[in-house]
């Protein structure tokens, strides 16, 4: 399967990932998903591989690039900061 690159920073280094594997402990059925390598951005969760693949190339229309959905994106700067007086 041929995955889209990121919606958020183009890369094409997408790894799957098992949730599981990173909790270290059996979780739900619902295991697998793909991850950015480039900037840590998560796909949705799949059975298998190959449907957290469809999942991540579904994320995104083709028709509407901005309609991206159910991928989560790490907070890599925090939000600006309003308490500073
Ligand atoms: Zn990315």
């Amino acid at each position: 399967m041929k995955l889209k690159p990121c919606p958020f920073c183009g890369g094409t280094r997408i790894k799957t990932r098992r949730l599981s594997e990173m909790l270290g402990c059996p979780i739900s059925e619902l295991d697998f998903y793909k991850h950015c390598k480039d900037c840590d951005a998560c796909g949705p969760l799949g059975v298998r591989p190959t449907s957290a693949g469809a999942l991540w190339n579904d994320r995104v229309s083709d028709t509407n690039p901005t309609d991206i959905r159910m991928v989560a994106r790490p907070h890599r700067n925090p939000p600006s900061s309003r308490s500073s007086r």
